[in-house]
Formats: C-alpha cells, sequence, structure tokens
C-alpha cells in the first residue's frame, strides 16, 4: 500500500515522496472526495450531529439526517425507500440472506464482485452462477430453477476490472419471461451512468424492472464511506427486520452521512460533472487507442489498457509512477491468467492536460518496454 499524504483528488504528495503526482486509480470518478462543499456538509454534520451515534440503528442510533438520506436515496434512484449500511459491502453481506430460503434460488454472474459472492454464499438459496454475461447460460440456468420457489438474478451493473456494462434489457427481459427479480450492484454506476446519472438501469432503460440495486457511497457519491439497499419498501422494510449487517453494525457517522447527502444534492441539480468525466474518459480511450493500445470496456470511466502479461504490467505501473503518473497492475488471480492490465480510471477534476500527460507516459513507458 502507498501511503499518500494529502487529500484524495487528481494531484497527490505521497509520503515521503514528490508531490504533484497525477492519480488515476481511485474511484473518485465525479472528484467529489475533496469537493469543498461536501467538506462543508460534514464539518456542519459534525458539529450539529457529533462524532457518532455508538448505537446501532434501532437501538439508538438513527437520527433525522439518516432518515433524511435515506430519503434522498431512493428520490435519486427513484424507488419506494433505501436502507444505509456501513459499506456496500455490508449491504451484500446482508440481503441474500434476509431475502431468500432454500426454496429459492439466485443467479449469479460469475465475474461478480466478491462481495455479492460472500453475501450468496451467506444465504440457504440453491446457487447458479451463469458465464460472464452470458444471456445463453443464463437462459439455460433460468430453466433449470424453474422448480424453486422464487428466483433472483444477481449481477454487478459495471464490472470494475473490465469496465463492460451488464446486458440489462436482455437480462431483464429473460426475467420477465422466467419470473425472476434483478438485483443490480452499482458502485461503479451510481452517480455518472445514464443521462441523469442514476445508474445502469437508467443508461438502458430499465429503471421500472429492475427491482433491487444496492451501491456505495464510498465512490463516486463523495468517497467517505457507507452503502445501501434501494427498492420496494415492503422489501426495505424486511431488511431493517432482518438484515445482519444493518442490525449488529454501528450507523453511520454523521460527518459521512453529511458528505454524502451533498454529494447528492449536487447531482441533483445538474448532470455537469458527469458530462464532464464522460468527455474526459472519452479523451482518454480515444487517445490511447489512437496510440495503439487495447482498452477494455466501452464509454466508462474504468479503462483497462490490456497487456497480457504479469510482469510488463507490474514493471510499467512502476515506471509510470516514476513519470509522476499513479496507476495500478492487475494480474492473476485478481484477473484472469494472461489478462494483466494496468487499470486507468478517469475523474471529472482530471484536467486535459492531466489526461494528456498520461497518454505520454504510457505511449514512452509502452514502447520502452514492448508494449507498443
Ligand atoms: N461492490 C462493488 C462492485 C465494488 O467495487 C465494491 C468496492 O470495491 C463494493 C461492492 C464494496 O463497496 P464498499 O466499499 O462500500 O464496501
Amino acid at each position: 500500500e502507498r501511503v499518500i499524504a494529502s487529500r484524495q483528488g487528481p494531484h497527490l504528495r505521497l509520503a515521503g515522496g514528490g508531490a504533484g503526482i497525477i492519480n488515476f486509480c481511485a474511484n473518485n470518478y465525479l472528484g467529489l472526495s475533496s469537493h469543498p462543499e461536501v467538506i462543508r456538509a460534514a464539518v456542519e454534520a459534525l458539529e450539529k450531529f457529533g462524532a457518532g451515534l455508538s448505537s446501532v440503528r434501532f437501538i439508538c442510533g438513527t437520527q433525522s439526517i439518516h432518515k433524511d438520506l435515506e430519503e434522498k436515496i431512493a428520490r435519486f434512484h427513484q424507488r419506494e425507500d433505501a436502507i444505509l449500511y456501513a459499506s456496500c459491502f455490508d449491504a451484500n453481506a446482508g440481503i441474500f440472506e434476509a431475502l431468500l430460503t432454500p426454496e429459492d434460488a439466485v443467479l449469479s454472474d460469475e465475474l461478480n464482485h466478491a462481495s455479492i459472492i460472500d453475501g450468496i454464499r451467506l444465504c440457504k438459496a440453491n446457487k447458479y452462477r451463469y458465464k460472464h454475461m452470458d444471456m445463453q447460460d443464463l437462459e439455460a440456468k433460468l430453466k433449470e430453477a424453474q422448480k424453486h420457489r422464487l428466483r433472483l438474478v444477481a449481477t454487478d451493473g459495471a464490472f470494475s476490472m473490465d469496465g463492460d456494462i451488464a446486458p440489462l434489457r436482455e437480462i431483464c427481459q429473460l426475467a420477465q419471461k422466467y419470473d425472476a427479480l434483478v438485483f443490480i450492484d452499482e458502485c461503479h454506476a451510481t452517480g455518472f451512468l445514464g443521462p441523469n446519472g442514476r445508474g445502469t438501469d437508467e443508461l438502458l432503460g430499465v429503471m421500472d424492472k429492475v427491482t433491487i440495486v444496492n451501491s456505495t457511497l464510498g465512490k463516486a457519491l463523495g468517497g467517505a464511506a457507507g452503502g445501501y439497499t434501494t427498492g420496494p419498501k415492503p422489501l426495505i422494510d424486511l431488511l431493517r427486520q432482518r438484515s445482519r449487517p444493518y442490525l449488529f453494525s454501528n450507523s453511520l457517522p454523521p460527518a459521512v452521512v453529511g458528505c454524502a447527502s451533498k454529494a447528492l444534492d449536487l447531482l441533483m441539480e445538474s448532470n455537469a460533472i458527469a458530462q464532464s468525466m464522460a468527455a474526459k474518459t472519452q479523451r482518454f480511450r480515444s487517445k490511447m487507442t489512437a496510440a495503439g493500445f487495447t482498452i477494455s470496456g466501452k464509454d466508462h470511466p474504468i479503462c483497462p489498457v490490456m497487456l497480457g502479461d504479469a510482469r510488463l504490467a507490474s514493471v510499467m505501473a512502476e515506471d509510470m509512477l516514476n513519470r509522476g503518473i499513479y496507476v495500478i497492475g492487475f494480474s492473476y488471480p485478481v484477473v484472469p491468467k494472461g489478462k494483466a492490465r494496468i487499470r486507468v480510471q478517469i475523474s471529472a477534476v482530471h484536467s486535459d492536460e492531466d489526461i494528456d500527460r498520461c497518454v505520454e507516459a504510457f505511449t514512452e513507458v509502452g514502447r520502452k518496454h514492448g508494449a507498443l
């Protein structure tokens, strides 16, 4: 782990190192982690509501700001209600066990995030794993799962290692045909995908067909911490009664609630920030492709520069840092063997110059190591 000695943002100072490192590896897609209004809202919430609740929600840990944030999240996603967790990892850990019984079935994309996999492990439903975004395989598994009482299809909306987007239209059609519910994890979509930044379901026109959305407050929505489930009110009521990470873990601290609440206000006022991020993503993807690199995914600010070889990815990432560009190489077992990559993440607060410097550094380093 590299130690950062400054705020999170496009330009960092690393502990013991130089300043002015350009950061391309945070999930700070909208640059709200250090937004002045977000910080001010956190300070105000801290002053007014204190450092923390020293309690779980249902004993004496619910303040007006928690209820207001839940209402705001539901309004943002155009759902009936929402429930807060300490993280999206907890939201994913809590939902499957609370909802599904041994009579039910859950169908999960093989590349779903670890927290979905763990959440599914905790439940006693029948488990089906379908090939990544493979609708033929999902249909076959849905047919097989007809014998169960209830079926739930679970998928990431956008996949964090590849920057690819789940085919939600097709998933929802299959769900309708085989009488299944759809759950999506929107951690890498909330706040910036779709015309109003509502997420993958908005992007693909299926907001009324996806039943359950889980997402994080720890990425685009201010980056502090926290997660949530939003969906039908009876489902949220059930989670308040049964979801173990909600029942047995401390309430979100007021400062964290203040950050997320302000981030949502900013995004509901205007989607200019999301549009600026999309333009920068487009700039990076097209310049890198023109330089001869293969970038996985499409139109997503997660831009995996595909290199294949694990050592190459690691050596190139190190050399990028020597040139002041902070990126991370990923290799097996985080991604499949032979598919090592450097993952670049674009933020609305990168300048065009930052993007161009990153492309230039990649071109130099790529030539030096024979990747181009
Ligand atoms: N789901 C996905 C797809 C993620 O990428 C992450 C975080 O890395 C999580 C869930 C967990 O979110 P949180 O950091 O809020 O626990």
